[in-house]
């Protein structure tokens, strides 16, 4: 199904994924033939300092819901001293509703690779860590088969055609998670492949410092790296050359949104799935134009554009221009643009019951450590479900968003962006739809369930 879509992952021949029965595994000949490893070996010529600051210069930010930029994240890592250093790939997808790095795990498998073996390379990290989501089956196996490709390739191992790396030979093992959202965090990731509980760290000391097992550890995303080998073998300026750039007379200094960004639409359209779009481009237009617009009889009421904890965008707000990129939080007073997977929300769902399933999702996966996360998420969750069952009171509202505000991210009061993940879902759909709130606390009605 061909689209009007910028695709830079054009070696998957079915790309943007729109049908699942047309999807086609990439193994590493099909890979090589669309000049897969070109930009691996590219680097092997390079300084490890140079493919560095060709991915600064690239300004290259991270794909998994931060939005950090990867070469300023590199740069962080102490100077090698002998001993090990690590990179974990973060493939915990476990964001509701996102389920754009399956498709790349699952079907395009060595463009990750590429992009690992050349941060391994750039960073001077000899082993790294694929850690999976627990309940990513197929993308697994998929993963395992394509890391025995690349090791009978002699990307990995004794035979690696990049020689030693930190003096070692360099190895990628895959790691499994046990299906807690939490060690998506990525210290939590870390406690979690040292065989602990999942629960995030105290920072600092950061990652790059003492990460896995005490020692320097880089923590990417599975788009950030697999994005690596085009930065590389086309130039930064290529890179550059797409997306919606710098805001407007802002100085260099400012982050940008270059590039492209996988981004994937769920909910009541005709075409859900996986797409490729330049960052900046409208959210009306990638439900319209890639999502094929709304399933007949139904119309849209508002959207989660990169996961619940980014917070809710209303049809109305996106009517006036909303465009997907990384100062959509700026713009939409929302928390950002997270992981750009769009949950459409159609009118006839209740944003009571939707508050109120957020809520019951955040303090389900509340690891506990923090007071304002741990208690915060459970009584908003038993505040909502009183509100919806039709016996909630108006002074509930005031202190439904004291309390998410209150969970909101100050200096010291949580660990990790969880609690304040909590904070924006709720705030944002009580804010934004108050009059539902008011509707059902005043009329003592029960709304539908989600
Ligand atoms: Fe755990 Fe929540 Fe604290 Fe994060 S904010 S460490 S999830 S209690």
């Amino acid at each position: 199904m061909p689209l009007d879509a910028p695709v830079l992952f054009k070696r998957v021949p079915t790309a943007p994924w729109g049908s699942a029965n047309e999807r086609i595994y990439v193994d590493y000949d099909d890979y090589v033939a669309q000049d897969g490893y070109a930009a691996l070996d590219k680097a092997i010529g390079m300084s490890p300092e140079d493919i560095v600051a060709e991915v600064k210069a690239a300004e290259l930010r991270g794909r998994g819901g931060a939005g950090f930029p990867a070469g300023m994240k590199w740069s962080f890592l102490p100077p090698p001293d002998g001993g090990q250093r690590f990179l974990a790939i973060n493939a915990d997808e476990s964001e509701p509703a996102t389920f754009k790095d399956q498709i790349l795990i699952q079907y395009d498998p060595h463009s990750v690779i590429e992009g690992i073996a050349m941060c391994m390379l750039a960073c001077q990290l000899d082993t790294a860590y694929f850690y999976i989501r627990g309940e990513y089956h197929h993308q697994r196996e998929a993963f395992e088969r394509a890391i025995a490709e690349a090791y009978d390739k002699g990307v990995f191992g004794e035979n690696s055609r990049m020689g030693k790396v930190n003096d070692r030979a360099p190895n990628l093992y895959l790691h499994r998670g046990a299906g807690a959202y939490i060690c998506g965090e990525e210290t939590a990731l870390i406690e979690s492949l040292e065989g602990k509980r999942g629960w995030p760290r105290i920072k600092p000391p950061f990652p790059a410092v003492a990460g896995a097992f005490a020692r320097p550890t880089i923590i990417n995303n599975v788009e950030t790296l697999a994005n690596v080998p085009h930065v590389i073998l086309h130039g930064a300026d290529a890179w550059k050359g797409r997306g919606k750039g710098r805001p407007e007379g802002a100085p260099p200094q400012v982050p940008a949104s270059f590039g492209t960004k996988l981004m994937g639409i769920s909910g009541p359209v005709k075409r859900p799935g996986v797409y490729e779009e330049e960052l900046g481009v409208k959210l009306t237009d990638v439900i319209e134009r890639l999502g094929g617009g709304p399933l007949p009889g139904e119309n849209i009421k508002a959207y989660f554009h990169g996961g619940i904890s980014m917070g809710v965008i209303s049809q109305e707000e996106a009517e006036q221009g909303v465009e997907l990129d990384f100062d959509i939080g700026k713009k939409w007073n929302n928390l950002g643009l997270g992981t750009a997977c769009i949950t459409v929300i159609p009118e006839r769902t209740s944003m009571v019951s939707m508050a109120r399933n957020c809520a019951r999702f955040y303090s389900h996966e509340s690891c506990g450590q923090c007071t304002h996360c741990r208690e915060g998420s459970n009584w908003i969750y038993k505040m909502l479900t009183r509100i919806e069952a039709g016996d909630g009171a108006t002074k509930d509202l005031d202190m439904l968003l004291e309390l998410a505000t209150s969970m909101g991210s100050m200096p010291g009061h949580n660990i990790c962006g969880l609690s304040d993940g909590t904070n924006w879902a709720i705030r944002t759909i009580v804010n934004k739809f108050f009059g539902e709130f008011e509707a059902a606390v005043s009329s003592k009605r029960t709304v539908s369930l989600v």
